[in-house]
């Protein structure tokens, strides 16, 4: 047996012992997923102690290097834990942005301090994180934010406000762009910080979604205090901590058009919804365009494992992740339709139990901000054209 072998049956081994029964289904509405945090209220005790085993085995991130919570796995044994993790239908232990955005900022320019203090905690899912990037008069053109955080020798003083903070009042603590300098030109002077939100002088309001839940927050800032040493990288240099994140946030986005393990594929939905007629879906037009949808899945599949492979060979993502967001969102919201066009009159039902308590429309009303959030596409088709294709900007 190779090592490689070895390495996915211990895995399944694992993952077979300890993976609860009521874990291996895909996700059946919006509360399904845990997002851990000082105050998770976990759905049922599978859920607690599904993320507990997963944690201290480290396989809530599995690549991180075991002294800050991972698992210290390679990508070829990552890989495998993905297939093995597939294999059962497990669902995601944590959903995280201190997993899929901070993390990866930390990592890479934390200090050792910060990793330390950081790292661990958002591994077993303690501390829940919230972006602090946009604000009213900046979201496309980022770098033209204002909230600003004055020198106050061994803390800085915030003052502002952030707006579209996802799930702003479930935060523990927050990953926030504010100005250090004002006199530099835009892009110079902000600084990428860390403070916690029960810190006196932050507070919260509820914005309404199209959905009709309220998912978003502004986040207002009345004299905050944070600490120097919470600032990650160099002092007036966040702009690059914050590009670096944007990649990664991008790629996660990228993904929700993605067939995950929590979720079924489409054609297995359609075929259990509509039924067969020798073997084949009655309706020929939705039977092709299912068909298109789930090739153009595994090309994009692909291209992103490609893609992988490159980083790993020392070739830099960079805009590449604006190509897989604006390709990914679209996706995502192709696969909406698609199940809009499947489940029919049902699909229109608000609320009622075999619709789910109006999961369907609302997971689709809900897949129109994909092409927003963390950049829109015409920012992510711009980047495409000057980064990627070399087009005069
Ligand atoms: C579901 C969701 C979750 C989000 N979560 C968070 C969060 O947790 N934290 C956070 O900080 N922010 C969050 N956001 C905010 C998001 O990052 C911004 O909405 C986004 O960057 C766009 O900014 P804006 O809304 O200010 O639109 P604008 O920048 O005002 O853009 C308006 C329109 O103009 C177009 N446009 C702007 N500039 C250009 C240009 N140069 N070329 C071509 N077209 C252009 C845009 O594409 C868009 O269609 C979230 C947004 C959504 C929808």
């Amino acid at each position: 047996m190779t090592e490689l072998e070895s390495f996915r049956q211990e895995a399944r081994d694992w993952l077979e012992a300890n993976c609860p029964e009521t874990m291996r289904h895909p996700y059946r509405s919006e509360a399904d997923p845990c997002w851990g945090g000082r105050n998770c209220k976990f759905q049922s005790e599978d859920q607690r102690l599904w993320l507990q085993r997963m944690s201290e085995k480290g396989w809530t991130v599995p690549t991180w290097a075991t002294e800050y919570g991972g698992g210290g796995l390679n990508r070829e044994q990552n890989k495998i834990l993905k297939e093995e993790l597939g294999r059962i239908h497990a669902r995601p232990a944590l959903e995280s942005f201190g997993i899929s955005m901070l993390g990866p900022a930390l990592l890479k320019f934390g200090s050792e301090e910060l990793k330390k203090q950081h790292l661990p905690a958002i591994a077993r899912g303690h501390i829940r994180w919230a972006q602090g990037y946009s604000e009213p008069n900046a979201g496309s053109d980022l770098a033209s934010l204002q909230a600003r955080a004055d020198d106050h020798g061994d803390h800085f003083i915030l003052n502002g406000s952030k707006v579209w903070t996802s799930y702003g009042d479930l935060g523990d603590w927050m990953f926030c762009l504010v100005r250090t300098e004002f006199e530099a030109s835009k892009h110079e002077g902000i600084s990428f910080v860390l403070f916690d939100m029960a810190t006196p002088g932050v507070s919260t309001r509820p914005i309404k979604l199209i959905s009709g839940k309220s998912p978003f927050t502004e986040t207002i800032f009345e004299d905050v205090r944070i600490e120097k040493d919470q600032v990650i990288g160099e002092l007036n240099r966040g702009w690059t901590v914050a590009k670096y994140l944007l990649t990664h946030e991008r790629e996660m986005i990228a993904g929700s058009g993605l067939l995950r393990a929590g979720t079924v594929p489409i054609s297995k939905t359609a075929i259990h919804t509509l039924g067969t007629e020798n073997g084949m879906l009655h309706n020929t037009m939705l039977r092709g365009d299912i068909a298109q949808f789930e090739i153009d899945t595994r090309c994009l599949e692909l291209t992103i494992e490609r893609a992988r492979d490159e980083v790993k060979a020392g070739v830099s993502l960079g805009a590449a992740s604006s190509m897989f967001k604006y390709y990914g969102t679209e996706l995502n919201k192709r696969r909406n339709e698609l199940l809009m066009a499947i489940g029919g009159n049902e699909s229109l039902v608000w609320e009622g139990s075999d619709s789910q308590d109006g999961q369907l429309p609302k997971s689709w009303l809900r897949s129109k901000g994909n092409s927003i959030e963390g950049g829109t596409s015409e920012i992510q088709l711009n980047i495409v054209a000057k980064h990627i294709l070399g087009l005069p900007g």
